[in-house]
């Protein structure tokens, strides 16, 4: 729609406009409208963080809590990661926002740290853009040190698509965040096309089964599809797992029946900012 695109270029203000064309289609007007936004959003304090319980299947004791970003707009609402992470990877815009995503992460950590509650790790996302970084792991070491954290409550979470490019020097990279005890895990795992070799090269603490493994788990056949072997695959690599995207009942005890012992979705709970985690953490369990 002409009128709305209009509208929208108007809205990136006067020296955008040149970006206006009338052929050019709403997708690519959305886009830019996004990147606009996106543009100045941590410095006006538009990013908060949620805290994703990390449970053990069998006492659903909380062992670990992922950090996910989230992106309050004041003109475009709650913008969802899976919108703005792939732009702002594209634009490099994720730098900035995944070293403010860090360091928030890590201070709220050793906040709470400091105020008694049992600390448990914290996962954060890298993205390719950011972990490919030369200086990746000393920008990671310097917020540690700044805030205080050990690095032993840090868990770096990385794709396999991540992994992939340039073996060499993410073997490296990995290798020297292990040396300082930081836990390295890899996100999303089958979805991607890491090879066998390369888990066994890199020094991964946790491989995180994507949930749509875990969908595929159907409480009326005993079918365990690609689960149970990625599960075995994890006990010989001697790699810890941690299944995503638990919803069912059924499936956490599947999987559990299956050996997984770590678990995170939302049948544990949904990512919450920190101030609705803190009370679940105090008590330690879901
Ligand atoms: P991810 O790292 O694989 O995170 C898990 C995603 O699954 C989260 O989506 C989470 O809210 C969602 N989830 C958790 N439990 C369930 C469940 O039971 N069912 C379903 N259907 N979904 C569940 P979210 O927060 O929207 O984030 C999406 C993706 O955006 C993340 O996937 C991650 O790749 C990226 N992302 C989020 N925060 C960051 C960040 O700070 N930095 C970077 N680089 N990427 C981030
Ligand atoms: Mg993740
Ligand atoms: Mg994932
Ligand atoms: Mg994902």
């Amino acid at each position: 729609n002409a009128d709305v695109a209009l509208y929208r270029a108007k809205e990136l203000g006067r020296d955008n406009f040149q970006f206006y064309h009338p052929e050019m289609n709403a997708r690519a007007m959305e886009r830019l409208v996004l990147e606009a936004r996106l543009r100045g959003a941590i410095d006006r304090n538009e990013f908060i963080v949620y805290y994703q319980p990390q449970v053990n299947l069998d006492t659903r004791q909380i062992v670990g809590l992922e950090a996910l970003v989230r992106w309050q707009s004041p003109e475009l609402g709650l913008v969802s990661p899976a919108e703005f992470i792939p732009l702002a990877e594209e634009t490099g815009m994720i730098v900035p926002i995944g070293e403010w995503v860090l360091r928030t992460a890590c201070q709220q950590m050793r906040q709470w740290q400091l105020a008694g509650i049992t600390p448990v790790c914290v996962a954060v996302n890298l993205s390719a853009r950011q972990f490919h970084l030369k200086d990746v792991d000393s920008v990671i070491m310097e917020t540690l040190r700044e805030t205080g954290l050990c690095p032993s409550l840090l868990d770096i979470e990385i794709t396999e698509s991540t992994a992939i490019q340039k073996p060499d020097e993410t073997r490296l990279t990995l290798e020297r965040m292990k040396s300082v005890g930081i836990n390295i895990s890899m996100d999303d795992f089958g979805t991607g096309y890491s090879s066998l070799s390369y888990l066994k090269r890199y020094p991964l603490d946790t491989l995180k089964i994507d949930g749509s493994f875990v969908r595929d788990i159907n409480a009326s056949d005993d079918d365990p599809g690609l689960v149970d072997a990625i599960i075995a695959m994890t006990r010989s690599l001697n790699i810890q797992v941690l299944a995503e995207g638990v919803e069912t009942e059924e499936q956490g005890r599947f999987l559990a029946r299956l050996g997984c012992r770590v678990a995170q979705g939302y049948l544990f709970g949904r990512p919450l900012p920190a101030e609705e985690i803190e009370p679940l953490l105090r008590r330690g369990y879901v």
